[in-house]
């Protein structure tokens, strides 16, 4: 089975719309997104719907999402991300609303694991970046593959000899083999909010028939994204950082 895993589309629809013809092509049977379908940017209503028209997919809860639909309070976010989650709340429609609230924050099948931030206590939303994070993460899943978002960026932690980890920045096409008993993090990366200095989007395809995950970047129309932040009154801020991929 070719699994595409996703995050963080953050009502980007110019990467949504890309990252959805692209996985189209590459065979995949099945979608996982994890979280952050809005927040930012200006097309929420839109992202959720074409995230909810995918076959077969199962969608996470991500923090924004927890945030535009009142799980969280809003109020625990910086002005900025605030601002954009209270201009969001105005415009979900109420089967949008419904959507993201009923959302889980942990998916399960086998021995992989997927959350929007650590599975260890996924709704406290902490990032799986460091040693002691991943470390958590590894003894809290106990499953051999997973998968994570939240910051923004690829990556790829491995347990290495005596209990050392290794963190690997995958590039675009980079394939991970996969080997029985091994234990993997993989960071899917975020279509439509890049956080590691490239305005393109990332996603990964995990292919359990073959052991292996590929890493794929997508180039889309930044500017036009950027443009409709403008447009629609939204902090200048998220215009600016998406077209330096920040
Ligand atoms: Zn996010």
């Amino acid at each position: 089975m070719r699994i595409a895993v996703f995050s963080d589309i953050h009502a980007n629809l110019e990467a949504f719309e890309v990252f959805a013809s692209d996985a189209a092509r590459r065979r995949i049977d099945k979608y996982v997104c994890l979280g952050d379908l809005v927040g930012y940017g200006a097309n929420p209503n839109a992202c959720i719907e074409g995230v909810r028209a995918l076959p077969q997919v199962e969608v996470l809860l991500g923090n924004h999402d927890a945030a535009a639909t009142w799980i969280t309070s809003p109020y625990e976010m910086n002005t900025k991300a605030r601002e954009a989650i209270m201009w969001t709340m105005d415009r979900l429609t109420d089967a949008n609303r419904a959507f993201l609230e009923n959302l889980p924050p942990l998916y399960r099948e086998g021995n992989h694991v997927w959350a929007h931030a650590s599975p260890f206590n996924p709704k406290a939303w902490t990032y799986v970046q460091d040693h002691a994070s991943a470390r958590l993460c590894l003894w809290r899943t106990r499953a051999d593959l997973t998968f994570v978002a939240h910051t923004h960026r690829p990556l790829v932690i491995r347990p290495t000899r005596m209990l050392r980890l290794a963190f690997e920045t995958p590039e675009h096409e980079e394939v991970v083999t996969l080997t029985p008993g091994n234990r993997l993090v993989c960071n899917c990366g975020s279509v439509g909010q890049s956080r590691d200095g490239l305005p393109a989007g990332s996603y990964l395809v995990l292919d359990t028939d073959a052991a292996r995950i590929e890493f794929i970047r997508f180039g889309y129309d930044v500017e036009k994204a950027a443009q409709k932040i403008h447009s629609a009154g939204l902090p200048a801020f998220f215009a600016q950082r998406l077209l330096k991929g920040q």
